[in-house]
């Protein structure tokens, strides 16, 4: 059974103190799981002071981003090889990082590779544009992004990923948040179907097998039980959400709730 992942992204929202607060409501709410993992992707400011504060058997850490190359002259980037032994994940392609700061595929195919080689697992982000999807390139968008991501991988390697369905339609940009269209489990459910079929074609029905797909856009409490029991998702990545204590505690309760009916079905 794949383990299921929630992954808080809190973009770049809260200072160490406001950070520190949130993690210390958090740990007053969530439980140890066994079989949930719970990821916190704090600004790459506060990753050290949380990493200190955290209980590690509650919460994993995860950077937003991080630059491709170890080590080296580019003023103001902080590498993986940095962060490899502050946390556990890395967030690479996010839309926001595609589309506001212009990442192209091969960027984000080698920091891709950059977390591997610094045992940090990425989280590959991939989705489609409204523009994109009205003109009828969903899979082309998906399987471009899905395989330049992970075109330097092995399928051992693939099967360990994370990969993120975030179609940047369905994400709330904190302002909007009640006011834009959300996906429904129908349409993730065909997408993830994609995803790892695209996989067993690239790297074999194994690694199709275990690597995760998480589903990311507007996710809350209220829609948690929806998209976590639909087929070929194994966990969430809230944006908003992740930062309202009460909403972000409400989905890993769900996650628990089904994972323990997983189990015992
Ligand atoms: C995100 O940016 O990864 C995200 C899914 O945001 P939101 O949950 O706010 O739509």
């Amino acid at each position: 059974m794949r383990k299921i992942l929630i992954v808080g992204n809190w973009k770049m929202h809260l200072n160490a103190s406001q950070a520190s607060l949130l993690l210390h409501r958090l740990h007053e709410r969530i439980k140890i799981h066994r079989d949930v993992e719970v990821v916190l992707a704090p600004s790459m400011l506060v990753l050290q002071p949380l990493s200190v504060q955290i209980d590690r058997r509650k919460f994993r850490l995860a950077t937003q981003n991080a630059f491709h190359i170890d080590e080296g002259a580019y003023t103001g980037e902080v590498s993986f090889t940095m962060l490899r032994d502050l946390v556990h994940y890395a967030i690479i392609g996010h839309s926001e990082r595609r589309h506001v700061f212009g990442e192209p595929l091969d960027l984000i195919r080698d920091k891709v590779a950059a977390a591997v080689r610094n045992e940090i697992t990425p989280i590959l982000c991939v989705g489609e544009t409204k523009t994109e999807k009205v003109a009828g390139e969903t899979e082309k968008v998906l399987h471009d992004q899905v395989v330049s991501g992970l075109s330097n991988m092995t399928a051992r390697e693939v099967a360990k990923m994370v990969i993120a369905y975030e179609p940047v339609w369905a994400i709330s940009s904190g302002s909007n948040y009640a006011h834009h269209e959300i996906a429904t489990p129908e349409q993730v459910e065909r997408v993830a179907k994609f995803i790892r079929h695209n996989i067993e074609e690239l790297y074999g029905p194994k690694a199709a097998k275990m690597v995760r797909i998480l589903y990311g856009g507007s996710s809350n409490a209220e829609n948690a039980k929806a998209y976590l029991s639909t087929p070929g998702i194994d966990g969430l990545l809230p944006g908003g959400a992740s930062l309202n204590y009460h909403e972000f505690s409400g989905m890993v309760r769900t996650a628990y709730r089904l994972q323990r009916e997983r189990i015992e079905a």
